[in-house]
């Protein structure tokens, strides 16, 4: 097996960048893959257009007449670029993206074969849903599914297949998928944030949430990937010695990207540019072997959908250049994990980002009106985004190196925290002539020129105003956005229904003035919403001790975090604005706790598997040499041969110790686990797996890696650390 390890590394160092001819002029080929709204225009008249768009807008079904120009414009266009197939392309819960293909190839009854795709074709499929994670009221034999067209993100061509975005829903209804409830959050999210709009301009007619993520990944070459078992069964490295040099120097952040990498990434953005998926930035992350890639920010649905697609792409195209892409939260113990910020704005029809100061006092106030609603939306709420992120492997990276904590918090600035301090301060009830004058020019009036030079940037914040967007951090880097931006979409549009209520009623019944209204409603929340906001060092002790007297939670693992998700007044939330109901929270958190017990569950065979056919082997195997040294030590010398065989006798002992130790704890390991295995109810199983089983890994693989500290190189037979990492 030794073998296997070199091997694979001298095919490592062999590898070249490959050849790639990139395209020239990235803005002459964007979205050529793509069926957009201008494209659509060259194959249907403006009314059906205008139909595609009041369905997009005013949640309006296309009728079946336009439904089939629509489909018969994406075939001519979809054929005429050398596509055969077509499939509806959706998110199930299983944290992929799913696709049944199906020819466009039909026979007409003469048995003349013709291509066809019909509107009915491209408005519904029913895939199978049964394999997919699923509610679990539901019978396998009653599992039907089906997916509908999402037209607001456009079909796209990927490889020689048509890719139709679409929501996949049960028989009776239920979101089987990530998109279905992350499209009506953005609906209810425009309607709240429209209301509150015409308070400041009344021309606002729609809303729209935006996002931007920040992806970021390792890339391993794929023959090392492939001869470590854990990395290829669980996406991370169970045992390994770190190598002695990680990020210490920080000689690798923005660093020059290496060759072979530079070449995969200007193919993936080649193809992102045709399946116009706007990738802008590229840099290499603080540990060797980790990037972040980022695009220009969207609407958030296509967003999303661009982040699915790109990680399946991405996943494609490093098969062709022999890497691996990591998207793990947590590889690399000791090193830095990945993440994918969420940088998400809200913007209107009329051009206006919301949460970007305005040029004027009027526009500033509805600045602040939208971020202090969002900031005590996020201060209820904390628990619930909490568990909007968590997962077995993103676990392993909130609360360490530089992650974010597991404890939600908003970071704004020393300069919005001072504003914010004075808005405190504004009288009750009706303002004084003067008070407004003074709120206009020195506070509200100021803000622009205050961020202007608001560099402060906090890094250790979970989530944190970054001047024009609010950076949701703790996201993991293989979370799919949609979840998140669905509790986020939804606490902040019922954060500004309820703003839009008070204010409406102190218009009402106080006979305040608009103004005057927004005023009072806002300082209030300021007061209620103070404990969500913290400036300093979020990694440290202090800040755990002090989130803990502030009743903020600190969910430390998935079983907990998820707990969050049935709170009553959480599920009557999502209830409340028809984004999820019952059954389907329930479905959800069901779900997601299978997926951690069969994760932590894979990890521990992983880990038993390495411990016996791996590292005691090769422990032994070296003992055993050095065994035979002593023998032969003892033959020649007799009884001075401790003279010469100390060290190895030593060595021979730490080696039985370390193999003792990492057999007994590998046993308590199994029988915990056999334990955990006949637990009935789910949650307490996923505790059980959580504390005594995963507990046990940390022990284990401790003594893994001393041994492969002491172990002679060439017994060792899983590639090292420094190896997986530094080769490029
Ligand atoms: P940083 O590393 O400082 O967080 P980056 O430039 O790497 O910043 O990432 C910025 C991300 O924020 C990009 O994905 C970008 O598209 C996104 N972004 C920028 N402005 C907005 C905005 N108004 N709304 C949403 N996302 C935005
Ligand atoms: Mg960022």
């Amino acid at each position: 097996m030794s073998n296997l390890r070199f091997n694979t590394i001298s095919k490592v160092h062999d590898r070249k960048p490959l050849k790639h001819k990139s395209i020239k002029k990235r803005s002459a080929h964007f979205g050529e893959y793509v069926f957009s709204p201008n494209v659509m225009r060259q194959y249907v008249s403006e009314d059906i257009l205008d139909e595609v768009v009041d369905a997009i807008y005013n949640k309006r079904k296309i009728n079946g007449n336009a439904a089939d120009l629509i489909a018969l414009g994406m075939k001519e266009w979809a054929i005429s670029k050398g596509v055969t197939h077509y499939s509806h392309w959706f998110q199930p819960l299983s944290g992929t993206t799913a696709e049944k293909h199906d020819g466009f190839l039909d026979l007409l009854e003469n048995g003349m074969a013709i291509e066809q795709f019909q509107g009915s074709q491209l408005i519904q499929q029913e895939p199978e849903a049964a394999s997919f994670p699923n509610v679990s009221s539901r019978s396998t034999f009653e599992a039907r599914g089906y997916s509908a067209w999402d037209p607001s993100s456009p079909a796209f061509i990927y490889g020689s297949t048509l890719c139709i975005p679409t929501i996949f829903v049960s028989f009776n209804g239920e979101a089987l998928d990530y998109k279905t409830p992350l499209l009506r959050s953005i609906n209810i999210l425009n309607e709240a944030s429209v209301a509150v709009c015409k308070y400041f301009d009344k021309n606002v007619k729609h809303v729209k949430a935006q996002l931007g993520w920040e992806q970021e990944f390792y890339l391993i070459d794929r023959a090392l990937f492939n001869s470590r078992p854990d990395l290829v069964l669980t996406g991370r490295t169970l045992v390994g010695q770190s190598a002695a040099k990680g990020h210490q120097i920080n000689d690798n952040y923005f660093g020059t990207i290496p060759n072979r990498v530079m070449v995969f990434l200007k193919e993936l953005e080649d193809e992102c540019t045709l399946l116009g998926v706007p990738l802008k930035t590229r840099h290499n992350e603080a540990a060797p072997n980790q990037f972040e890639i980022a695009p220009i920010f969207e609407e958030a649905n296509l967003s999303i959908d661009h982040n699915s697609l790109l990680m399946d792409v991405m996943d494609r195209i490093s098969e062709r250049h022999f890497f691996k892409v990591l998207f793990h939260e947590k590889p690399f113990d000791y090193l830095n994990g990945s993440g994918k910020h969420n940088n998400w704005s809200l913007s209107t029809d009329t051009g206006i980002n919301l949460l970007k100061p305005g040029k004027t006092p009027m526009g500033n106030l509805q600045f602040l009106a939208f971020f202090i609603n969002t900031i005590k939306a996020v201060n209820t709420y904390e628990s619930l985004l909490r568990a909007s992120i968590t997962s077995a492997s993103n676990d392993l990276r909130l609360g360490r190196d530089e992650a974010p904590p597991n404890i939600i918090s908003v970071f704004i600035g020393e300069k919005l925290s001072k504003v914010l301090q004075q808005l405190e301060k504004v009288s009750k009830g009706k303002l004084s002539p003067d008070e407004k004058t003074d709120l206009k020019l020195n506070i509200i009036g100021r803000i622009p020129e205050i961020l202007l030079d608001n560099t402060d940037r906090n890094r250790t914040s979970p989530f944190a105003f970054t001047g024009n967007k609010f950076e949701f951090r703790a996201v993991g880097s293989k979370t799919n956005c949609a979840n998140p931006i669905t509790v986020l979409n939804t606490i902040v549009a019922n954060q500004l229904l309820e703003f839009k209520t008070e204010v409406d009623l102190l218009i009402s019944k106080k006979d305040l003035p608009k103004d005057d209204a927004i005023f009072n409603v806002l300082r209030d929340y300021i007061k209620s919403s103070k404990h969500i906001l913290y400036e300093g060092n979020s990694y440290s002790e202090h800040w755990v001790k002090e989130a803990k007297k502030r009743g903020l939670s600190h969910a430390l693992n998935t079983p907990e975090a998820l707990k969050a998700m049935l709170t009553q007044s959480h599920v009557a939330l999502f209830e409340k604005y028809q984004v999820l109901n019952k059954v389907e929270v329930n479905a959800r958190y069901t779900i997601e706790l299978e997926d951690y017990i069969k994760r932590v569950q894979i990890e521990g065979r992983v880990l038993s598997e390495l411990v016996f056919n791996h590292i005691i082997p090769s422990a032994i195997n070296y003992q055993n040499v050095l065994l035979k040294n002593v023998e032969i030590l003892k033959s020649i010398y007799n009884d001075d041969f401790i003279l010469h065989g100390k060290s190895q006798l030593e060595l021979i002992e730490a080696i039985s110790k370390y193999i003792r130790l990492i057999k007994t704890e590998t046993d308590i390991m199994v029988q915990a686990r056999k334990k955990a295995n006949v637990v009935d109810v789910l949650q307490n199983k996923a505790i059980m797996y959580c504390n005594s089983v995963r507990t046990m890994f940390e022990n284990i693989r401790y003594n893994c890696d001393k041994l492969e500290l002491i172990v002679d190189d060439n017994f060792w037979s899983l590639p090292k650390y420094r190896e997986l990492l530094y080769t490029k």
